[in-house]
């Protein structure tokens, strides 16, 4: 019999996958690599704070039952008429899908920012950006060139604002471990609008870019990105910025293969879904997290958060359990429980519906949400195993 089939364990597809595995319904994940990677916490990755193995967990550790199968592999196709995932080790039929892919970063067709920047979308990436930098702390040391201290993000939204965070906290500490002289570094952060962080109030803006250009951070503020080459930024008022290291934040967009598909996608390739998270005209296929554009009654598409993939696993998890049960579906409602971002180890801000909160405060909510998703996932012995490693106990 054709049953789930779950693309993806990231946050949305593991929530859906928990959900159902807790209630004994079959099920098969496909996912690319063997773990589950925590991508809310890259920047923690490229920024050295504790080992990047434990930014994964092992998928085989979380299900055990003979109703689940995990099959680590990578998706090439859906063909709908078929009901068949093409995958590099062979095809596999469904009943019911779950697309869950996540998103990669979008480089808009800007000339040569694929081919020159970093990007900050998996472990692997955060790695090799890590690797990167190290490598031009050690260029700095053989010739002297101020350019290999020069680190230039581009994308003041979450993703950057954090890496930069991360980075004004780790690179001088480094540099100064290596015996380079710290004034020497320059960290750049580049954004097309005039605040940072357009996701969370005005107020909060202003901290965290107060606190960055403490920091030693320059804003580069109301400039665009309009291309790259190698060792260099183009900005659209013409200005060259030159750095040893450059990364891209400036957007995510869905995988190709949505649209490759037939689904419904918009410009960034994500799929209309309906109030039941099934892909609009498209009956037994559902999509959620980053690949889906879901818009409530009156709003704007919710956002690509981990908060809104994990939200919308659980929902669908909990109607395929209801469907299996020959219950009808519920519609989804999401419930925003707020934003934190974090400015390094030590310092954040973060926004509650009306409450706000800055520095140790926003990171013990951080850390309350890191704690929570642990416990859900794993339950205590996997909370105390992984917060060991983060606390470095
Ligand atoms: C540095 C950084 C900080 C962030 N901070 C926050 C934050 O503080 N709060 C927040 O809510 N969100 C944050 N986000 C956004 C959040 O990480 C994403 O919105 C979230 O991961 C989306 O979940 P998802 O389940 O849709 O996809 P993902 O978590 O990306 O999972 C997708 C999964 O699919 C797998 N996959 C993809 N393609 C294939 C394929 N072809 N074949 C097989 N497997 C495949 C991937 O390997 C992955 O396991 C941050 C993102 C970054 C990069």
């Amino acid at each position: 019999m054709r049953g789930i089939v779950i693309l993806g364990a990231g946050y949305g597809g593991l929530a859906a996958a928990l959900e159902l595995d807790r209630h004994g319904i079959p099920f098969t994940l496909i996912n690319r690599e063997p773990y589950h990677t925590f991508k809310t916490l890259l920047h923690e990755v490229a920024g050295a704070r504790h080992d990047p193995h434990t930014y994964a967990l092992s998928l085989a550790d979380l299900f055990h039952r003979e109703t689940s199968e995990v099959v680590v592999a990578e998706v090439n196709a859906v063909r709908l008429s078929d009901k068949l995932v093409e995958t590099n080790r062979g095809a596999i039929s469904y009943g019911t899908l779950v697309v869950a892919l996540g998103s990669r970063t979008a480089t808009f067709g800007l000339s040569g920012v694929a081919e020159h920047a970093f990007r900050l979308d998996s472990l692997r990436a955060a790695m090799e950006l890590h690797h990167h930098v190290e490598r031009e702390l050690e260029r700095y040391r053989q010739t002297g060139d101020p350019v290999h201290l020069n680190v230039l993000v581009a994308g003041g939204g979450l993703t950057g604002v954090e890496l930069m965070g991360e980075w004004a906290d780790w690179l001088p500490k480094r540099a100064r471990d290596l015996g380079l002289p710290v004034h020497d570094l320059h960290l750049g952060l580049i954004h097309a609008h005039a605040e940072i962080l357009p996701d969370v109030d005005h107020q909060l803006r202003a901290v965290a870019q107060a606190k960055l250009s403490e920091r030693g951070v320059e804003l580069i503020l109301n400039e665009r990105v309009a291309g790259a080459e190698p060792g260099a930024f183009i900005l659209g008022s013409g200005r060259k910025l030159e750095a040893g290291t450059l990364v891209w934040t400036g957007g995510v967009e869905a995988p190709a293969l949505l649209q490759e598909a037939g689904l419904p996608v918009d410009n960034r390739n994500r799929v209309d879904v309906d109030e039941f998270l099934m892909a609009k005209g498209v009956p037994d296929v559902y999509v959620i997290g980053d690949c889906a554009r879901f818009t409530a009654a009156h709003g704007t598409p919710l956002p690509p958060t981990g908060q809104v993939a994990e939200q919308m696993g659980h929902h669908l998890g909990a109607n395929l359990v209801r469907s299996a049960h020959g219950r009808p579906p519920l519609p989804f409602v999401y419930h925003d429980h707020g934003m934190v971002a974090s400015l390094g180890p030590r310092y954040g801000v973060a926004e509650i519906g009306t409450h706000h909160a800055t520095g140790a405060t926003a990171l013990v909510l951080k850390d309350g949400s890191k704690m929570k998703y642990l416990m859900h996932l794993g339950g205590p012995v996997t909370l105390l195993k992984r917060y060991r490693q983060w606390l470095e106990i």
